[in-house]
């Protein structure tokens, strides 16, 4: 995937901002021999935030991007005066992004849709300056309260197409084809294994200026689940489409025992993924005459809506559009988003360790000592976010 403009994984150090410190301060004028305190509050860090962006496809924008670090809130001020908050930090993500804890593996949020924001860290709450602890046997407190320390983590972005249809085959059943043939997609055909490298999306047109996804996802191949071939890292992509359609080429010797297959690593790779609505279409319809069809036919799985198709002469892809149509658009099949996330599979990770260096800058500043003790959540308004 060296050269590939198609990025669907990427590991990323991330560091909110820490608060900036209240302060300590007494409030001092000519003739106000012992004005009170007016230490001002600490300003909040930066959040790290996700975006998500439907024009995006990939990650690859972000494939270089070693850290992102928000900028930490400045302290408070004489007279009461704020401390700025920390420049927030937003990673715009495409939309069907996962984020996972790169140290653990624990499934952390999922971008679902455009312009979706979710708060990946929080910044730290700024300190609470001096002149909030006036009390009336203590007019001149000499406490502040630093800044809450920043957060840091380590993510993978993972990316999952949000096709509403993925194409299930082995190499060659035709599904690039298919994609082109149904859909302004370019993808590479040719009659030799694993042409498909990368997944390719295509916008379908249906009646009525009305459209759906279709994504054309590298052949899986027998054993993929178990991490034979290129197909296991791409399995993952159909975790997100609403229908499956499974193809088996016409001059397959057993078109039975190929879906009965493909069904299998689909379903060793996810369980969940084989309730979803499936479609088998016979592809390479063309090469059968009448008494072929028919001989087929009799053979055909019963578990599933069959068609026979062909990407060449048109056949069956008209039949093929109102069958999926329907198939999205039904009920049981409107929430693709609840599969269950997996936490990040080490087979999952891509080989190339490189990827995965990063060159942490040493935090500057460890000057303030926070202790539990330092804390007084009470005077936070408690927000809920991915990190707590
Ligand atoms: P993929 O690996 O599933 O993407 O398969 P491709 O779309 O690359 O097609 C593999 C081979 O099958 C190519 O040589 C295609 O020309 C051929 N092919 C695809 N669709 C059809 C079809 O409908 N009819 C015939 N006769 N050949 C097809
Ligand atoms: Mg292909």
């Amino acid at each position: 995937m060296a050269d590939s403009n198609f990025i669907d994984y990427v590991k990323i150090l991330c560091r909110s901002g820490k608060g900036g410190a209240g302060s300590r301060h007494y409030h001092r004028a000519k003739y106000i021999p012992k004005g009170g305190p007016d230490g001002g509050d600490g300003g909040r860090g930066g959040h790290i935030i996700l975006r998500g962006n439907r024009n995006m496809w990939t990650l690859l924008p972000l494939r270089y991007t070693r850290h992102i670090f928000a900028t930490d809130g400045e302290s408070g001020g004489a007279g009461r005066s704020f401390g700025k908050d920390g420049q927030d930090r937003i990673i715009e993500v495409p939309v069907g992004t996962t984020v996972f804890d790169a140290e653990t593996g624990e499934f952390l949020c999922e971008v679902t849709e455009d312009e979706q924001e979710i708060r990946l860290l929080r910044g730290g709450k700024g300190g609470l300056g001096n002149c909030h602890f006036a009390t009336s046997t203590n007019r001149a407190p000499r406490y502040a309260q630093p800044g809450q320390p920043a957060i840091e983590k380590a993510v993978v972005l993972e990316l999952k197409l949000l096709g509403d249809v993925g194409l299930v085959g082995f190499p060659n059943a035709g599904k690039s084809t298919l994609l082109s043939a149904v859909s302004a997609a370019k993808p590479k055909i040719a009659d030799y294994p694993f042409t498909t490298m990368e997944p390719q999306l295509g916008i379908v047109s249906y009646r009525d200026g009305k459209s759906f996804v279709m994504a054309d996802i590298p052949g899986i191949i027998e054993g993929a689940s178990e991490g034979k071939g290129l197909g296991l890292r791409f399995l993952r992509h159909i975790e997100r489409n609403a229908v499956l359609l499974f193809m088996v080429p016409a001059d397959s010797d057993d078109i039975k025992r190929d879906y009965e297959i493909l069904l299998r690593e689909v379903r060793e790779f996810n369980p969940e993924l084989a309730d979803k609505s499936r479609v088998l279409a016979i592809s390479k319809s063309d090469m059968l005459d009448d008494e072929l069809m028919e001989a087929i036919r009799e053979e055909l799985p019963e578990d599933v809506t069959t068609l026979f198709i062909s990407a060449v002469t048109g056949q069956g892809l008209t039949e093929l559009k109102d069958i999926l149509w329907r198939e999205i658009n039904s009920e049981e099949n409107a929430v693709p988003s609840t599969i269950t996330h997996r936490a990040l599979d080490r087979r999952h990770r891509v080989e190339d360790e490189d990827a995965f260096i990063f060159e942490q800058d040493e935090p500057e500043d460890e000057d303030m000592p926070i202790t539990d003790e330092d804390w007084n959540d009470e005077f936070w308004d408690e927000e809920s976010s991915v990190n707590g």
